[in-house]
């Protein structure tokens, strides 16, 4: 276990088998110097009990850096729940992982993921109170938040570039106006921006252009629009080798999850001179504001806070213009100051 190469000196990591429930869990906790490690439950019908590892361990080292980055109280972990979506959910099994959440004593929060929806969240809840994203916590739909990250992140992009945020003339091509993407066109054309969009559902594209004045493309053209900036905010992968050396813009900031298709595509991107907003960095708004949930939910702090989104971004650019190699890998760094801070003051 200590030499896998995932590992990453996790703090801890819990194997979790109860036959009579039939749930086998494996609960990842990478890192708690800024506070509970906070991360999904995956439920998945992994090959091998080996690819449930790997891939634990991989999202809660990954959520360490999420956390830190977008400065929350909060650790990095997650969990794994090897089993079939669609027919091996049971009260049994997810009070079985409650048991496994109580078990690391508050080390550990548990949220839905992929496979898991907040009724089984709800359900761990029976028997722990580690869990986050109920309906109790009274939470709502990241998107507005998501869009008003991306909005600051774009600003802090434009003004590492240019020398100043202002978006009056600038131009911005939006692929995807799904929720994060047209509550991000409203604000850059409040902004002065001169949009182009495109969508997989047309109709959607349309909307958004005639309130905001944008162009449509077709969206297999989008990526390749001459823009100031493109903001990806359909699909992950979109960067990868086609569609890298036929962009047409200097920034490449949006929402979607995942964009580089591979890790090296950063490096293809800064050798093209575009500069990156590292996905996980800009599209925190909706964790950020899901971390404010709760009784006394104050939106105007929440919001707030996702402002900092710029600031952020703006670190991590100076910081990979000085260090280099790329944005991707500044912004690592970037994190680790975070979280290897908060452990020295603790
Ligand atoms: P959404 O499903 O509401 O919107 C996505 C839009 O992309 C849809 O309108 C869809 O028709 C369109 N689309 C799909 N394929 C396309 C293509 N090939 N070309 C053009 N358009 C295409 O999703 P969303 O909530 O707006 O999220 C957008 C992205 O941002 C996703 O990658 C999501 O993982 C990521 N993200 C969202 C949030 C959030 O708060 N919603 C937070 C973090 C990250």
């Amino acid at each position: 276990m200590f030499d896998h190469p995932a590992f990453d000196a996790h703090e801890h990591l819990l194997h979790s088998v109860e036959l009579d429930a039939g749930m086998y869990a494996i609960l990842a906790v990478h890192n708690t110097a800024r506070g509970p490690a906070l991360g999904g439950l995956r439920m998945q019908p992994y090959a091998t009990p080996g690819d449930a590892l790997t891939d634990v361990l991989r999202l809660s080292r990954g959520m360490t850096y999420k956390n830190a980055l977008a400065e929350l109280p909060l650790g990095g972990g997650k969990s794994v729940l090897i089993g079939d979506p669609r027919q091996d959910k049971t009260p049994e099994v997810f009070h079985a992982v409650g048991r496994a959440v109580e078990a690391l004593g508050g080390r550990y929060i548990v949220a839905e993921d992929a496979g898991v929806g907040v009724p089984d969240v709800e359900r761990i809840g029976e028997v722990t109170a580690h869990v986050a994203g109920t309906r109790a916590d009274n939470a709502d739909d990241p998107s507005p938040a998501t869009a008003w990250g991306v909005y600051h992140g774009i600003r802090a992009a434009l003004r590492h570039r240019h020398g100043t945020a202002s978006l009056d003339g600038v131009r911005v091509a939006v692929q995807g106006t799904g929720n994060v993407g047209r509550r991000l066109c409203r604000h850059l054309a409040d902004a002065g921006a001169e949009l182009a969009v495109a969508d997989a559902d047309r109709g959607a594209a349309e909307a958004v252009a005639a309130e905001t004045g944008a162009v449509v493309r077709e969206p297999g053209a989008i990526l390749a629009e001459p823009a100031d900036v493109l903001a990806p905010c359909a699909l992950g992968a979109v960067l990868d080798d086609t569609t890298i050396p036929a962009l047409r813009c200097g920034i490449v900031a949006g929402a979607a999850n995942n964009q580089l298709a591979e890790d090296r595509h950063a490096a293809m991107l800064a050798a093209r001179g575009v500069l990156y907003a590292p996905d996980y960095a800009i599209n925190a708004g909706g964790v950020i504001n899901l971390s404010y949930r709760g009784p006394a939910y104050d939106r105007a702090a929440a919001f707030a806070h996702v402002e900092r989104i710029h600031d952020t971004l703006l670190e991590i650019f100076d910081r990979a213009a000085r260090e280099g190699p790329t944005t991707a890998a500044a912004a690592d760094r970037v994190a680790e100051s975070r979280f290897a801070g908060a452990e020295t003051a603790r």
